[in-house]
């Protein structure tokens, strides 16, 4: 019997549970650690709240979990609660899959000013992940500033500029939705370094800012290139430069109340405030060259009261797992770390690619620890990890009182919406009947 550890059970945990039980059988014991009591990572906490058909992918999770030879093993943060060497003692493998939760910094002067928040920590807030649920944003600026040129600039774009009706049938939190409605917010400034063919948004979520009800995306005709030049863009990217340049014909339309305009070629280089808190983001105007954004020496303010950085993210260092700093990730040769310790997913790869492109990469660490543990060692596995819970009152969650939780939060739902999240580690306990 093989006895494998998953730490983290978002998307790469779980394809990596079903490439297990895929290639196993019923000769595999898969136990997936994660530091909440609910699994589903940045389905749960990060892909958008209004977004519900995408976090439906979990339910194919589901069909994993539910398998006799898999467990949940909720409410227990590798690292702390129990270390990663222990792990490696109990199991034959020990794969970790914990994403990337950090947010990268700017590296200016002023981030750390009040309101500066890192879209881990915003995207966090407005999706009830524990970490970031007492955040408290100040809305009351008329103007937003978002740096990054990708979907999450997307997303938080979209949710500050969204109506309580557009947000009805969203999973968004309560503490967020009501921020929300008294939002100040009629500016929202998307900050790009480099130009309209650089961007990483994709068509479908670019598309979605031009049907938003009281909200406007707007384009200086002038940061496009020629249009013929169009042509040697990648299918996807050419389907997102036509939405941009849909945004630079349109009228503009004041009436709706929100513009989100897109500011290319703008490399913010200084956050500046009073009194602890952000006011303006100063920017120097670039140009490309050989494709890198490059300063022109032309600078000017954008004076906002909130600002959200949305450049990337990097996996957070576990206790004795070598660290690769320059790519903020586990150090790792394709998923392998050392004998008997792997990687996969985000903290493999770094923050790259959809959802699904965790799937072949957790069919593939499997491949790979089916080549170094032929048989498998006598280990206990899931019988040793109860030992030392037991020994340290750890107060685990498995998959059916999760399945619990998961009923509570729809039963709490307001109208509309499909669930309302427990936001404190101590309330999805709580549904428990436990302290
Ligand atoms: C804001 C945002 C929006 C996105 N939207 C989309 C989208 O619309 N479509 C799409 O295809 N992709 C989207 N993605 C990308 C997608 O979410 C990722 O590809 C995917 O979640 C990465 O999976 P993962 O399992 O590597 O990491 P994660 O999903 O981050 O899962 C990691 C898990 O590990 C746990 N963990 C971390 N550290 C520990 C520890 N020490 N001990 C125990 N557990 C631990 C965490 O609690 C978490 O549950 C989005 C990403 C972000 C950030």
């Amino acid at each position: 019997m093989r006895q494998i550890a998953i730490v983290g059970s978002g998307p790469a945990g779980y394809y990596t549970a079903e490439a297990a039980v895929k290639l196993w059988g019923e000769d595999v014991h898969v136990d997936i650690f994660d530091s909440l009591p609910v699994p589903f990572g940045l389905i749960r906490s990060g892909v958008a709240p209004d977004h519900q058909s995408i976090k439906g992918v979990s339910r194919r999770y589901e069909a994993t979990a539910k398998a006799e030879n898999v467990r949940f093993i909720g409410n227990v943060t590798v690292g702390s609660d129990v270390t990663v060497g222990e792990l490696r003692d109990l199991y034959d493998a020990v794969i970790l899959a914990t994403g990337a939760p950090s947010d990268r910094q700017l590296g200016l002067a002023g981030e750390d000013l009040g309101n500066v928040f890192g879209s881990a920590a915003f995207v966090g807030w407005y999706n009830g992940h524990p970490n970031f649920a007492g955040l408290d944003p100040a809305l009351s600026h008329d103007t937003a500033v978002i740096i990054g040129n990708g979907n999450v600039a997307l997303d938080v774009a979209r949710i500050l500029a969204k109506s309580q009706d557009e947000l009805a049938g969203s999973d968004i939190v309560a503490h967020a939705l009501t921020a929300l409605q008294g939002s100040a917010v009629r500016r929202i400034v998307i900050l790009g370094r480099r130009g309209p063919h650089q961007i990483a948004m994709t068509p479908k979520e670019l598309g979605e800012l031009g049907q938003l009800s009281r909200a406007c995306p707007r384009v200086d005709p002038a940061d496009l290139p020629p249009v013929d030049e169009d042509q040697a863009l990648e299918p996807g990217v050419r389907k997102s430069v036509m939405h941009l340049r849909a945004f630079a014909e349109a009228a503009s339309c004041p009436e709706k109340g929100i513009e989100i305009e897109f500011d290319f070629f703008a490399s913010p280089v200084a956050i500046l405030g009073q009194d602890g808190r952000v006011e303006a983001v100063e920017v120097e105007r670039t140009r490309l060259e050989n494709g890198r954004a490059v300063g022109t020496g032309e600078t000017y303010r954008i004076a906002a009261g909130l600002l959200v950085t949305c450049i990337g993210y990097q996996t957070s260092p576990i206790p004795d797992v070598p660290y690769d700093e320059k790519n903020g990730r586990f150090a790792n040769d394709e998923g392998r770390i050392a004998p008997g310790l792997y990687c996969v997913g985000w903290a493999r790869r770094g923050p790259t690619g959809t959802i699904g492109t965790n799937r072949p990469d957790g069919f593939s660490i499997i491949e790979k620890v089916a080549e170094d543990i032929a048989e498998g060692a006598v280990k206990p596995g899931r019988a040793g990890f109860e030992t030392i819970a037991a020994e340290r009152g750890i107060d685990f969650v498995k998959f059916t009182d999760w399945q619990r939780i998961d009923e509570a939060e729809i039963a709490n739902a307001r109208t509309g919406s499909p669930r309302e999240k427990f936001v404190h580690v101590d309330h999805m306990i709580g549904a428990l009947g436990r302290e």
